[in-house]
C-alpha cells in the first residue's frame, strides 16, 4: 500500500503548503477502504477505493487537520472535505486571519466563514501604484 506512507505527520500541522499530486490515500478511512469501525462497510467517501482524487493544487484541510473526521471517533465526515482530508485551492491563496489558518469558528466550532474551512483564502493580487 504506497499511498500509506503519506507523511501525515508533518503536512497535516503545516497545512498552508500545497500537496503534490492529484491521488491520496483516502483520509477517512485511512486507505483501507472499509468505513472505520465498521465490519466490512465500504467507506463511503473512496467508495472502497483505498484513494480519493482532487484537482491540483490542493492543501491538508484545516478543519479536519486531515483526518477527514468532523471529529475523531465519530464516523462523520469532516464537512469542509467531506472525508478526503485534501481541499482544492485556487493559488495564490494566503493564510485565513479570521481564523488564523484553523479553519474553525472560534465560538461556534463551526467551519471559518471566511475561509469555509479551509483555513486559506485566495490572495488579492495588489495592483501596483
Ligand atoms: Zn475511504
Ligand atoms: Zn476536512
Ligand atoms: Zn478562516
Amino acid at each position: 500500500m504506497e499511498w500509506g506512507s503519506w507523511r501525515r505527520g508533518t503536512a497535516a500541522k503545516r497545512g498552508r503548503e500545497v500537496v503534490p499530486g492529484r491521488i491520496f490515500s483516502c483520509a477517512f478511512c485511512r486507505g483501507t477502504g472499509v468505513l472505520p469501525r465498521s465490519k466490512g462497510i465500504q467507506c463511503p467517501v473512496c467508495r472502497g477505493a483505498g484513494s480519493v482524487e482532487v484537482d491540483p493544487p490542493a492543501i491538508i484541510c484545516a478543519y479536519c487537520g486531515g483526518r477527514g473526521e468532523a471529529n475523531p471517533q465519530t464516523n462523520i465526515t469532516c464537512i469542509v472535505c467531506r472525508g478526503k482530508g485534501v481541499v482544492p485551492v485556487k493559488e495564490p491563496f494566503t493564510e485565513c486571519r479570521q481564523c488564523r489558518g484553523s479553519g474553525i469558528e472560534a465560538n461556534s466550532k463551526l467551519p471559518c466563514l471566511a475561509c469555509r474551512g479551509k483555513g486559506v483564502v485566495q490572495a488579492l493580487v495588489q495592483a501596483k501604484g
